[in-house]
């Protein structure tokens, strides 16, 4: 069985004064005993520790260390308290020129580090109008993910470009199709595909939250904008329990 998980990504949104929205998040974490994560900016990881909830990286280098100036490695990262690092977010992609080659590098350093890899792919519109959205998918899962991925090392998101902070939440046929089709190639390709946590992320908010955990295959969210207030993230939260 997939394990649930709810998880934020703050991007380059935060200040000190912003980790008091944590502790309401945890409870709410704790109360429905659903792990929740927060990826805040890498300057707020130390100060984010919180009991009771997850807190993680957004992007990693795939050194340890060395002359990368702007950088962080993925062993910076645990050793200021993060369990996980999203690697290939469609951001990082495209500010940065991030591949899936380079994707499939930086989950193998975030593994190295002790750290799950939350491995995002998606699509853009002009390729879902071409009609090639489960090709595009299913190539950059095969890519970005290693081999020697698990469900205990490994999450996949499926982040369609065109849904992230737009406000325009994928279908829900369209999310079905998507997981249901990710998850095949998970269980054709690895031992224990079934037991992959699959996230959906783009424009996640309360109110459409509970339709999209509806999906079989979806066992929770990537959430951005929603994910920076308590009162927006917790009742996503609750949505999954
Ligand atoms: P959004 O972002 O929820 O603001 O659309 C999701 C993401 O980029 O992970």
């Amino acid at each position: 069985m997939p394990s649930k998980l709810a998880a934020g990504n703050w991007k380059m949104h935060g200040l000190k004064s912003d980790l008091s929205e944590l502790p309401a998040i945890a409870d709410t974490a704790t109360a429905t005993s659903i792990p929740a994560l927060i990826c805040p900016p890498a300057t707020l990881i130390a100060a984010a520790a919180t009991p009771g909830l997850h807190i993680g990286g957004q992007n990693c280098h795939i050194a340890n260390q060395g002359a990368h100036t702007g950088d962080v490695s993925a062993q910076m990262l645990c050793d200021a308290g993060a369990s996980h690092v999203i690697v290939g977010h469609s951001e990082r992609r495209s500010d940065h020129n991030e591949t899936d080659k380079d994707i499939e590098a930086q989950a193998k350093a975030a593994w190295s580090a002790g750290l799950i890899a939350i491995v995002c792919i998606g699509e853009t519109l002009a390729q879902r109008e071409a009609g090639n959205c489960l090709d595009v998918l299913a190539k950059q899962l095969r890519n970005s993910v290693p081999d020697d991925a698990t469900a205990a090392n490994t999450v996949v998101a499926y982040e369609p470009v065109w849904a992230i902070g737009t406000g325009r939440v994928a279908e829900i046929e369209q999310i079905t199709e998507v997981h249901d089709a990710l998850r095949v190639d998970l269980c054709v390709r690895f031992n224990d595909g079934k037991d992959f946590t699959l996230l959906y992320g783009g424009s996640v908010k309360a109110a459409n939250a509970s339709e999209i955990f509806s999906c079989a295959n979806v066992n929770g969210a990537l959430v951005g904008g929603a994910s920076l207030k308590a009162a927006d993230f917790c009742p996503i939260i609750e949505a999954l329990a």
